[in-house]
């Protein structure tokens, strides 16, 4: 019983150089997770990019044989043959660049 109490007596808490320590690998597990989260969102950007021109190309295919044209504009296609906001490129919302005469369609930012 002495000895528990002269332990609790001894007891001098964390030198600086210990918090000190203790302080940098959280600051190093932070910059981690920062890092891997913006990395995730970049790639998750792209594939949605990717999935929406997919949808386009396809929706223009569609509109292409229905009318045997091209739509003017991209807007066309909006709501019969793309629906929601598929139409802009979710890293910077800019549009997608599209050629009327060939049907192209392409995202500037990600260059698909
Ligand atoms: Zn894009």
């Amino acid at each position: 019983m002495f000895r528990v109490a002269r332990l609790l007596q001894d007891e001098r808490g964390f030198t600086l150089m210990e918090l000190t320590f203790v302080i940098i690998i959280l600051a190093i597990l932070v910059l981690l997770v920062i890092g891997t989260y913006e990395a995730s969102t970049t790639l998750a950007e792209k594939v949605t990019c990717e999935s929406n021109l997919r949808s386009i190309r396809a929706a223009v295919a569609m509109y292409h044989s229905s009318n045997d044209s091209y739509p003017d504009a991209l807007d066309d296609l909006s709501p019969s043959y793309v629906t929601g906001r598929g139409l802009r490129c979710p890293t910077t919302e800019a549009p997608y660049s599209y050629d009327a005469s060939t049907g192209r369609v392409t995202c500037s930012v990600h260059n698909f």
